[in-house]
């Protein structure tokens, strides 16, 4: 069982990459903000609550997303977790570890997917994904095929985030460097910390991550 943190700015690929852990190694994905976009959806208080913080680009408060990554936790995962957009404050780092240790678990990697800011604009503005199966889309690298049906699951529901825009992306991406960049330091003094290249092809960045993990 392996638990991995997958770091790195906003369009970095990390959700597809974890996508792609959870189909080849049954491995759980932890995705806070699929979480607090779930918790929007069904119109809970607590979505109600950071619809506007999410919709700006801020992050929400330590407390909600750790009480969330603190649920899933207790249900265990046999082939291990993949945290996705979690921690991205250092307090959010001390306590997962907490959380792990008291469930007895450890982190085995923390793996850096380093991409260009001028990079992160294009991919994130024509962004798309799968309403039905969560495939993940391009305008440009990966547009949709002509007739509109996902070519995972034949669903016609194009998603679009609300804050996949140039505006709150600049946000995102300072809150990034603001407050969860220190995380690559934090984690490379304790030796956990693996940089990969995610500006290579998804191919080469799943090859890559795919030596972490041996
Ligand atoms: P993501 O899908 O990971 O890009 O997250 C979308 C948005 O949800 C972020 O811009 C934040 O507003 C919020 N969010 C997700 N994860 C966290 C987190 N670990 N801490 C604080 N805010 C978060």
């Amino acid at each position: 069982m392996t638990n991995i943190i997958l770091l790195g700015p906003p369009g970095a690929g990390k959700g597809t990459q974890a996508r792609h852990l959870t189909d080849s190694r049954g491995m759980v994905q932890l995705s806070t903000g699929d979480m607090l976009r779930e918790a929007q959806a069904n119109g809970s208080e607590m979505g109600k609550k950071v619809a506007d913080v999410i919709a700006r680009g801020e992050l929400v408060t330590d407390e909600i997303v750790i009480g969330l990554i603190r649920e899933k936790i207790a249900e265990g995962a046999e082939g291990g977790f993949i945290f996705d957009g979690f921690p991205r404050t250092l307090g959010q780092a001390d306590a997962l570890g907490e959380l792990l240790a008291e469930m007895g678990l450890s982190l085995d990697a923390v793996i850096e997917m380093a991409v260009d800011d001028a990079a992160l604009v294009a991919r994130i503005t024509g962004r798309s994904t799968c309403g039905g199966c969560g495939e993940v889309y391009h305008d440009e690298t990966k547009p949709w095929a002509a007739d509109g049906k996902c070519t995972n699951c034949g669903s016609t529901d194009v998603k679009r985030r609300a804050d996949d825009n140039e505006d709150s992306l600049k946000t995102r991406l300072m809150e990034y460097y603001k407050k969860t960049s220190p995380l690559l330091g934090y984690y490379y003094a304790k030796g956990d910390l693996t940089s990969i290249d995610g500006l290579s092809s998804m191919e080469a960045v799943r090859d890559d991550i795919a030596k972490v993990l041996g």
